[in-house]
């Protein structure tokens, strides 16, 4: 069976064509699917030959609602979705001021092993295709009725990791026959698997590429992150330099503030340091407690001290709102609850 959401217009049109449909019938399936159906009976006004056709090659990927949690401060919504296999994923919406933005899942689970993530704690199942990334969009407008208008892969999972399919939504999601998101408003973050970094900036997509640091040093980052023993942080910034370079797009640093782990003005002198002349900004967020890591996140004075330091260095800095934190908003963590309760 052949996963239709995951082809290009272009593509399905071939394939539609090829096995003698007229050229018409591909452009109304497409339609159809840009519309968000989740069955091919839904397609009214095609005929039964081709309908039958769909059904016996194709399927369609769908996210179907687990679990719903809705913040009572911000209306922050997190979802837990279940894909067509019955694996689950993690995706939250947020309301700024510029727009609703959805942080999406690109695996389920997570190969990495961040010492501090949920998802990394529960280990690694299976990539997800570019139509299941997309679903996760689809379900939550569906849902909630509105547009999403920046899209973040910072759910579960590395998107690097899963660098073809990752690619393949990228150019989906922003099709004018897909949901025609502009590429300037994806980020995608990174624990930082460099030789992908680089293919990345081959590229040249205008995405926004934000890199999770988390630490001044190799000596604190391999303790939190085993990614750090394979790529080196002079390795690492080095090829943040040369993305730069070659696409003139700024990184993003992520920094997750654990209390007496990362956090001391002498880290953040030695971050500054690090970072200094590059053309970056520094998004700090106090860690979310996760259950079973003992790391808490830094008081408040200990993150303006941070952010006071890089900024009289030059360097961009700011803490991260937190939103939802209500419903534990950070992904990964209702997945670890529901496979606590016996889910999968
Ligand atoms: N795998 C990618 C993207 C998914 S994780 C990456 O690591 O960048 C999205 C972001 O959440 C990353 O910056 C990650 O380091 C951060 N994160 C994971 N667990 C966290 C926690 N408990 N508290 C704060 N940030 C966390
Ligand atoms: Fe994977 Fe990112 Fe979590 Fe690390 S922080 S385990 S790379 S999802």
């Amino acid at each position: 069976m052949t996963d239709i959401k995951s082809l290009t217009p272009d593509e399905l049109r071939t394939q539609l064509t090829g096995a003698g449909f007229p050229k018409f019938r591909a452009e109304q399936v497409g339609g159809w699917l840009q519309k968000g159906v989740t069955e091919f009976g839904q397609m009214k006004n095609i005929s039964g030959e081709l309908r039958q056709f769909l059904e016996s090659r194709y399927y369609i990927s769908v996210a179907t609602i687990e679990k719903k949690l809705v913040s009572r401060y911000d209306k922050t919504v997190k979802y837990l979705f279940s894909l067509n296999d019955g694996e689950c994923v993690e995706a939250v919406i947020m309301h700024y001021k510029h727009g609703v933005s959805m942080c999406i899942s690109t695996q389920v689970g997570c190969k990495m092993g961040c010492t501090f993530c949920a998802t990394g704690k529960s280990g690694f199942s299976r990539d997800l295709a570019p139509s299941e990334m997309l679903a996760q969009i689809e379900a939550a407008q569906r849902d909630l009725k509105l547009r999403v208008a920046n899209v973040v892969l910072m759910g579960m999972g590395e998107p690097l990791d899963n660098f073809d399919n990752v690619l393949r939504f990228i150019e989906l999601v922003t099709s004018p026959q897909g949901l025609n998101i502009g590429a300037r408003h994806i980020t995608l973050s990174t624990c930082g698997i460099v030789p992908k970094i680089y293919e990345l900036a081959q590229r040249k997509l205008p995405i926004n590429l934000a890199v999770s640091l988390h630490a001044p040093n190799d000596g604190i980052r391999v303790r939190t992150m085993p990614v750090a023993k394979a790529y080196p942080m002079d390795v690492l910034l080095k090829a943040c330099r040369d993305y730069f370079a070659a696409t003139g797009r700024r990184v993003t640093f992520e920094y997750a503030m654990i209390s007496g782990v990362n956090d001391s003005d002498a880290h953040a002198r030695e971050l500054a340091e690090k970072l200094g002349g590059m053309q970056c900004h520094v998004n700090l967020i106090p860690v979310n407690s996760v259950e079973g890591t003992g790391y808490k996140k830094s008081d408040l004075q200990r993150q303006q001290a941070f952010v006071n330091i890089l900024t009289a260095r030059g360097i961009a800095a700011t803490v991260r709102r937190t939103l939802g934190s209500d419903i534990n908003a950070s992904c990964g963590q209702l997945k670890r609850n529901q496979l606590k309760e016996g889910g999968k």
